[in-house]
């Protein structure tokens, strides 16, 4: 509790006490005995008065400063006139007095208030702590001095030097030291990670062991934390259809239940059905329930929970709209490449013509792939051992779905698939291996290929099957690859549908023909690690980027961005968006439910006032502490 908060406790601590002790004296016929009739009446009135202005002095003002401003229906007016009704009814001299329930909705109103501030400041407090991952500060190495330097100061390309117990400020690369890296606060992965001189770095780790030397490969803000940071923090303005259903509902439903309440208090008795005093008691009650918090609070506080919580396990979530859609997938579509295997191809074969040597394939492939991103140049450039001299390279070309191209020493290579030679007019062998062919050529001349296979990620197979358990109805699979190569992986993960030979452009063909196929309310995902996806993610309904290391135009593109590279994280991800929306359901519903049922049996006269606040406080009560369990996925 802050110390607003703690003063705000004891304010209404001191008016509840106060309270008591004039209810007390009114039951037990002391104020009568001490004042006789009807001077008891006057007496408790005034006693009452005091705890009423103790708890409620701030919402009295409050109201006060909307009606001035013509802003009436929020809160503070409604429990305004209602409470200042109660004590009007003294008015009435032939009903009971009902000061104590004015006194007591301004009390039992002011508890579930402080409540209300006490979960949102504790969820925005457990997401700053979780997010708190922004360091102020990087060291730098100054005439054998470490200083301290504003981050933002940072160039690329600066060594920056990283104690144990320190956060790594800026993503780079490891030049000297080794260490172990805490990763938790960013993926979830509670194994620490090892890094040695040539690992590459995310900022945001903890670094825990050894003092670590490290590249700077990018500037602050366009490092892993600060993007994080920028995702959560607009993460809440992107609104679900649910949570603006509920801010529309509210602002229709107070007043039409004041307006109830006005009818209900003035025409029966104007038809000559009952006493003045005891209908006008009933539009107090109804009041009294016109006030919406519990689900005004609640619903966005499950959502905020949801992202929360799912951002302690790596999964971040660009806005509740995106956690409502989740929720309602029923396809998945994978990227093949990165996504379901891992991106790190081993060389399983070279097939040169005849007469040509091995070594010169592999070498002029991985002088052609110098400059491309994509898993496939890495891998090669990390097959062929050799070092690559970037002055002989001119002129680097990529083709995506098909390739590259450069001049390596003035003669021209290619490497690429069938649709790369075909495009040229050259032909190449046809090879009996399953795998990713390569074809190199030099000058136009076909020199061999190179077999490349890829590895199914550890959990894809798992993360299929749980998609599968928890109602996802089709899971595909889209590729660039060759057809035998992409059936193999199909058949192996137990996907519904496998589309290969695709060009980036035929995958957004292919995710609108599956956009078409869903039914009602079912949405479509695309998970992708991004590179060449970015059309893909922003076509589909909910697109969702592996790895934080991908590219940053599929994390910009992206809804739902996953920190590490496992497939699993997205069953667990459409479990959360699930549970979230189970809770904001069941909030609205029991809410209603509560409140119709209240307003029933007010307008019937069964209701009082103590059962309005009481059902509008503990209803709100119950609502928060059901969205806080948003924030907890363990197990979910
Ligand atoms: P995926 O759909 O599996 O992610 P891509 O669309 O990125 O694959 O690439 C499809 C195909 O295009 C690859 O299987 C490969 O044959 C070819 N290709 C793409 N980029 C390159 C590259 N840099 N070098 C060689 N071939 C490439
Ligand atoms: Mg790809």
């Amino acid at each position: 509790m802050n110390k607003k908060q703690k003063r705000w406790r004891n304010r209404i601590l001191v008016a509840l006490a106060i309270f008591v002790v004039v209810f007390a004296l009114e039951e037990t016929g002391t104020l009568t005995t001490m004042f006789g009739t009807p001077g008891d009446v006057y007496a408790s009135f005034a006693l009452f008065l005091i705890p009423y202005l103790i708890a409620g002095y701030d919402v009295l003002h409050k109201a006060w400063r909307n009606i001035r401003r013509g802003q009436a229906f929020d809160e503070a007016f409604l429990m305004t006139v209602a409470t200042v009704g109660a004590f009007a009814m003294v008015l009435f001299p032939e009903t009971e007095p009902h000061m104590a329930e004015g006194a007591a909705v301004m009390l039992f109103y002011q508890v579930g208030e402080l409540f209300q501030s006490y979960a949102v400041g504790q969820s925005r407090k457990s997401i700053s702590a979780m997010m708190d991952i922004a360091p102020d500060y990087a060291n730098i190495e100054q005439d054998g001095q470490l200083v301290e330097v504003d981050p933002d100061e940072v160039q690329v390309g600066d060594i920056i030097v990283v104690k144990p117990g320190e956060r790594v400020p800026i993503d780079g690369v490891v030049t000297e030291g080794v260490s172990q890296l805490d990763t938790a606060a960013l993926t979830g992965e509670s194994v620490p990670r090892h890094v040695e001189p040539g690992a590459d770095i995310i900022s945001g780790c903890i670094n825990m062991t050894g003092i670590l030397h490290i590249r700077t490969t990018k500037p602050f803000g366009e490092s892993t934390v600060s993007r994080i940071l920028e995702l959560v923090e607009n993460a809440s303005e992107k609104k679900a259809r649910t949570e603006n259903f509920i801010t529309r509902f509210a602002r229709v439903y107070t007043p039409i239940v004041t307006i109830s309440a006005v009818v209900l208090a003035v025409v029966p008795p104007i038809l000559g059905m009952g006493a003045w005093s005891d209908w006008i008691l009933r539009g107090l009650t109804f009041l009294v329930v016109s006030c919406p918090c519990a689900l005004v609070i609640s619903v966005p506080l499950s959502f905020f929970g949801g992202i929360g919580g799912a951002s302690k396990l790596g999964i971040l979530v660009k806005g509740s709209n995106y956690l409502e859609l989740l929720s309602k997938v029923d396809t998945v579509v994978f990227d093949k490449t990165g996504t379901l295997t891992n991106g790190t191809f081993n060389v399983v074969a070279i097939h040169p013509e005849s007469g040509v040597d091995p070594d010169y394939v592999l070498s002029n492939a991985a002088y052609a792939e110098a400059f491309s991103d994509h898993p496939i140049a890495i891998s090669i450039r990390e097959a062929y051992a050799g070092e690559i001299d970037q002055a002989r390279i001119a002129d680097a070309h990529e083709e995506s779905g098909h390739g590259v191209s450069a001049r390596v020493d003035e003669r021209v290579v290619m490497v690429g698939n069938d649709k790369l030679m075909a495009e040229h007019g050259i032909d190449w062998h046809e090879c009996k291996l399953t795998g990713t062919i390569l074809h190199v050529t030099v000058d136009g001349t076909y020199v061999g290929h190179i077999v490349i296979a890829d590895v199914v990620k550890e959990d894809a197979e798992q993360t299929i099957r749980d998609l599968h358990a928890a109602g996802v109805a089709k899971c595909v699979m889209l590729t660039g690859d060759r057809r035998d190569v992409a059936e193999a992986v199909g058949k192996q993960l137990g996907l519904d549908e496998v589309h290969a030979q695709l060009l980036p452009a035929d995958k957004v063909s292919a995710v609108e023909r599956l956009l078409n196929l869903e039914h009602g309310d079912a949405k479509l995902a695309f998970v992708g690690d991004g590179i060449n996806d970015a059309p893909v993610l922003m076509r589909a309904d909910v697109g969702i980027a592996m790895g934080a290391m991908g590219s940053d135009a599929a994390i910009e593109a992206a809804d739902v961005v996953l920190m590490d590279d496992k497939p699993s994280k997205i069953s667990l991800a459409i479990r959360i968006a699930r549970k979230t929306m189970r809770i904001v359901w069941q909030n609205i519903i029991f809410a209603l439910a509560v409140k119709i049922g209240i307003l029933v049996l007010a307008a019937l006269g069964i209701a009082n006032m103590w059962l309005a606040v009481f059902g509008d406080v503990g209803v709100a009560m119950i609502a928060i502490l059901n969205a806080m369990r948003a924030m907890r996925v363990k197990g979910v």
